[in-house]
């Protein structure tokens, strides 16, 4: 199958991708790696995600954390009679289990068997929203990744340090040296995201794994904001809370490598916007909580990097294709259709979503210029 379908409005194909009024035609995307969260919060951020995605890998750390099968089952209840409500019958949940070094390893292996969840969440203890409790000897967690390496369940990863005393913009540097290099030597056939990734150390770790004649075994997923924003971004004009989130922005040559690893095209690298929101007054407050929101937004803001970079052609591979193909999944065979117009949105006309019980979802907003745009159009096939 060819690549996305690069084609102008008016019919006359250019060679450049800076031409305005222009559209790109892709295989429906997926989104692998979200949190939806539950109750108002879900209602209000689910339609954003299930219109445009064909699939998407829900995230587990929830309120009440997803660590037990029941808990995902229940979970699973909630968030299809929600869509069901919604009408959306083309969009498919992927549920994870949240692990622990006490996970049960029979009720992992017939969950996974019964398909309650499609893979397993690993967290650092407090990292990040709701992961209290998560691992902080690693290895403790070890008879449980030999259980997953077995019935070939995907290990997803926030990849960073639970070390307190390691400074926070190396912790994914540190996690991919004294945790992962370890894992991936002791546990060769397992599969692992490494999730968000937002440095060049992680970019060079999967790299090194990758050989085009070898079985993939590890993947990651690169989010929006992380192509967008570095960490100066956050302090730019007064502290932006929106801009925070975790792993925290790195240092702009890393998100140049970042930016790099996912026009690439490569197989490991594929699409999980991380979207993850929180109501503004847990955002805009002392000790506010990590997360970004950007869901309504994410396809584009993904294509103006693809653009910006001279890659649309990769847009489909990176979006569509490697994620699908590295959990064995089918691709869609829907399409969609983006848009790009001659000036870029408004950022004030980017309103925050408004939830049931009328708290504020503020959106992501790129300090850089968005010509794509979410007006999108969906084919069903
Ligand atoms: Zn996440």
């Amino acid at each position: 199958m060819e690549n996305g379908k690069w084609k102008m409005e008016n019919g006359v194909p250019n060679s450049t991708l800076h031409t305005p009024h222009s559209t790109l035609t892709i295989l429906r995307p997926d989104d692998f790696h979200i949190h939806l969260r539950e109750g108002a919060l879900l209602r209000a951020v689910l339609p954003f995600t299930a219109s445009v995605f064909s699939r998407a890998i829900l995230m587990p750390n929830l309120s009440s954390p997803l660590v037990s099968v029941p808990h995902v089952q229940a979970y699973r209840n909630f968030v299809e009679e929600e869509l069901a409500l919604l009408n959306q019958k083309n969009f498919i949940p992927l549920f994870t289990l949240y692990l622990r070094h006490d996970t049960n390893l029979k009720e992992l292996a017939d969950g996974y068997k019964n398909n309650v969840f499609f893979a397993g969440k690993l967290y650092p203890s407090n990292i990040t929203t709701n992961s209290a409790l998560g691992f902080q000897d690693i290895a403790s967690v070890y008879p449980v990744f030999e259980a997953m390496e077995k019935l070939d369940i995907p290990l997803l990863v926030h990849g960073e340090t639970p070390d307190p005393d390691v400074d926070i913009f190396d912790r994914e540097s540190v996690f991919i040296d004294k945790s992962l290099v370890p894992i991936r030597k002791r546990f060769p056939n397992l599969r692992i995201t490494l999730e968000h990734i937002t440095t060049s150390h992680a970019v060079d770790y999967v790299l090194s794994e990758y050989s085009p004649d070898k079985p993939l075994k590890t993947g990651a997923t690169i989010t929006p904001h992380h192509l967008h924003i570095n960490r100066t971004d956050i302090f730019s004009g007064g502290l932006n809370p929106h801009y925070y989130c975790m792993p925290i922005a790195k240092r702009e040559e890393h998100r140049k490598a970042v930016v790099q690893a996912a026009v690439s095209g490569l197989a490991p690298f594929f699409l999980g916007t991380d979207s993850a929101p929180h109501v503004r007054t847990r955002k805009e407050s002392g000790f506010g909580s990590a997360g970004i929101f950007n869901a309504p937004s994410a396809l584009a803001l993904y294509a103006q990097i693809f653009d910006d970079e001279q890659k649309l052609h990769n847009l489909e591979t990176f979006a569509s294709r490697n994620g699908a193909l590295f959990y064995g999944l089918p691709l869609s065979s829907d399409t969609l259709t983006l848009k790009k117009e001659l000036t870029s949105e408004k950022t004030d006309d980017i309103k925050p979503i408004l939830t049931e019980d009328m708290q504020e979802l503020v959106q992501f907003i790129s300090p850089k210029q968005v010509f794509w745009n979410g007006k999108w159009k969906m084919n069903y096939f």
